[in-house]
């Protein structure tokens, strides 16, 4: 007998206690994306930095 559970996210099969991997992608992704954003002082607003995106990727 098989003990394991599914991913509600992906629906990888998983051992007992163990946690998918999928959501911490998710949030090292999304934590990217905010290391990426900056803020402009003048007029408060979010800009991405293309240029530093680029750099991480390669
Ligand atoms: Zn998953």
């Amino acid at each position: 007998m098989a003990y394991y559970k599914i991913c509600s996210r992906c629906g990888a099969s998983l051992d007992p206690g163990e946690q998918c991997d999928c959501e911490q992608e998710a949030e090292e992704k999304q934590n990217k994306i905010l290391r990426l954003l900056t803020r402009e002082e003048k007029n408060g607003q979010y800009t991405f930095d293309w240029l530093a995106a680029e750099r991480e990727t390669v």
